[in-house]
Order: structure tokens, then C-alpha cells, then sequence
């Protein structure tokens, strides 16, 4: 498993394990538990979840599949921008690590931009590090103008992460995010199979997976991780999912795969607004 190097020296798996979803009763927890047990198995050892995800039902999800696990997770957790106040951060956090049942969160992120200025955001986050709290931060949702922003305020250079929208229907960062971040900090890739919908039937994708013997939802992975400084979070509750999306970070896409996609949904050439889900 190729791995990402965060600003911090810290490394983890290009590939890991998003949660959206789960604990909201479309499979018994346990079940879903034990697929994001077998990912960690299967190295995908970053999980991505939030406070807002079926209301802590997601996080305690993961708490249940992390158990006896905790030392081999990197464990990133979600708050709420309305959350994102020097008092409000720290009350969020307890209860996220509570339903975590952990006593730090290895990166936590502001879920999108609120009406909290970011220097109280990042001047909680920092508190909550030097408590030992949480070891990074991180934001999501945020388009360039938002991070140039944030990195100028006092102790903004700390940031770990922006996690995006990106898969083949939604590549606009590509034209300014994603090289501007390439020098500065890894993305996060949310959505990666196109919450596997449309984008799994869409005919390039199954062309350039019946040439490999593979799945659509495997090429849309590996199309995520073509980047280097790109971690990619596929969401799966499901036992045989998490074991082909796995299977998908040993996936190399060649020059003439690249070009079927690019002609299906082609590169931008100008500025889009960063979509969010
Ligand atoms: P994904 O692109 O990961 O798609 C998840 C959906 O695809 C699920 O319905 C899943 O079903 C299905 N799926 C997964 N693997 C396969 C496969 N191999 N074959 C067929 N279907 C598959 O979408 P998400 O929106 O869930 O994004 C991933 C993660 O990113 C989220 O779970 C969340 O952690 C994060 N996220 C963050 C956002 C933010 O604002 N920061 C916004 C959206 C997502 P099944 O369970 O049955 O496998």
C-alpha cells in the first residue's frame, strides 16, 4: 500500500475507509463493523467519519470496529462548523471521542466553512493539541481562496488535510486546488466511486475495467490515487466491497485508460467553484 506523507512526517495509507452512512441501519452494526475491521486488515487503516454522520451513530460504529485495534487506526473525526468556537470545538471533541471511545483523535477537520472565523477555529484546534486531545486538524470544503485565507491566519500553516469532492464527475480542483496543494499538504478525496451511483455505469470506466478484469468502482479508486499527495476514503458497510476496494490501491491505470476517461469527462480548463456534497 503506497503510502501519504503528512506534513507532520506522519505516514498513512494512500487508501482508506470513509463512513457516511453507516449506523444508519441499511446493515446490522455489527456487519458493518466487521467490514471496516477487514479494511484495516487489508492496510486500509485511515478512517474517515464525523459528528455528523447519523447523528454519532457512524462514529460509534467505528468505535466498535476499532476496538483492540486503536494503536493501528488513524482515526479522523468531522465537527460541525456551527461546533467550530473556542467553546464549542472542545465540547464537540469530548463527545466525538466518547462515541469513539478513544482518548485522541489522530486528525480533526472542520466538515465545511461556518460563520466561525477561522482563526478562533484554528486557535481551538491548537488548543485541543496542546491538551493531547487530538494530534492534527484539518479542514474539508474549502476552495483555494478559503485556504490561502486560512493559512495566513496566526497557526493556519498547521493544517493536515482539505478533504474534497473528487472522482471523474467532479474534478474541477484539479485546475487550481490540487496542483496549489500539491506543494503545501495532502487532499483527501470524499466520494471517490461517485457514492456508487451513475459513475459506476458510465461506459468509459467500463471499458478501461473489463481491460484490466477489474471493477468500475476499482478504476474510479485508483483513478483518485493517480496523484501522489491524494488519500482516497471509498465508503463500504459491505464485506466484498471493502475487499475489492482494497485490492483497487494496487491498480495502475495506464496513459491510454487516463485518455478514455479524460474524453468521457474531460479535464477543466477554467476555474469551477469547489462542488460539495
Ligand atoms: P463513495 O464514493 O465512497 O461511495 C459510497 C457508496 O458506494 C456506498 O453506497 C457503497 O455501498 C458503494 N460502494 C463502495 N464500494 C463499492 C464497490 N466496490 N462497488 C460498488 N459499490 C460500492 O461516497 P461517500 O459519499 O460515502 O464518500 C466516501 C467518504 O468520504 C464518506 O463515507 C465520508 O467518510 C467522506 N465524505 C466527506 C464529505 C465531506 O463533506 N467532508 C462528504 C461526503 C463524503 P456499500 O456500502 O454497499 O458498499
Amino acid at each position: 500500500m503506497r503510502s501519504v506523507a503528512l506534513p507532520d512526517g506522519t505516514k498513512v495509507p494512500a487508501l482508506g475507509q470513509g463512513t457516511w452512512k453507516l449506523g444508519e441501519g441499511e446493515r446490522p452494526a455489527r456487519q458493518e463493523a466487521a467490514a471496516l475491521r477487514l479494511g484495516i486488515e487489508l492496510g486500509l487503516t485511515l478512517i474517515d467519519t464525523a459528528e455528523m454522520y447519523g447523528d454519532g451513530a457512524s462514529e460509534e460504529v467505528v468505535a466498535a470496529a476499532i476496538a483492540g485495534l486503536r494503536d493501528r487506526v488513524y482515526l479522523v473525526t468531522k465537527a460541525y462548523p456551527q461546533n467550530a468556537s473556542r467553546t464549542g470545538l472542545p465540547a464537540a471533541c469530548i463527545r466525538s471521542l466518547r462515541r469513539l471511545k478513544t482518548d485522541v483523535i489522530d486528525l480533526y477537520l472542520l466538515h465545511w466553512r461556518g460563520g466561525v472565523p477561522l482563526a478562533e477555529t484554528v486557535a481551538a484546534f491548537e488548543k485541543l493539541k496542546a491538551e493531547g486531545k487530538i494530534r492534527q486538524w484539518g479542514v474539508s470544503n474549502l476552495d483555494q481562496d478559503d485556504m490561502e485565507e486560512l493559512l495566513a491566519v496566526p497557526g493556519g500553516g498547521a493544517c493536515t488535510t482539505n478533504q474534497v469532492l473528487y472522482n471523474p464527475e467532479y474534478r474541477g480542483i484539479e485546475f487550481d486546488l490540487l496542483p496549489w496543494s500539491e506543494t503545501r499538504l495532502p487532499l483527501m478525496a470524499y466520494s471517490p466511486v461517485g457514492q456508487g451511483g451513475r459513475l459506476l455505469r458510465s461506459p468509459a470506466l467500463r471499458a478501461v475495467a473489463t481491460r484490466h478484469g477489474v471493477t468500475p468502482a476499482q478504476v474510479a479508486i485508483a483513478w483518485s490515487l493517480r496523484h501522489p499527495g491524494v488519500i482516497s476514503i471509498p465508503k463500504s458497510g459491505s464485506i466484498d466491497h471493502v475487499r475489492e476496494n482494497a485490492a483497487a490501491a494496487g491498480l495502475k491505470l495506464t496513459p491510454e485508460d487516463l485518455a478514455e476517461i479524460d474524453r468521457a469527462y474531460p479535464p477543466p480548463r477554467r476555474k469551477v467553484a469547489l462542488a460539495m456534497l
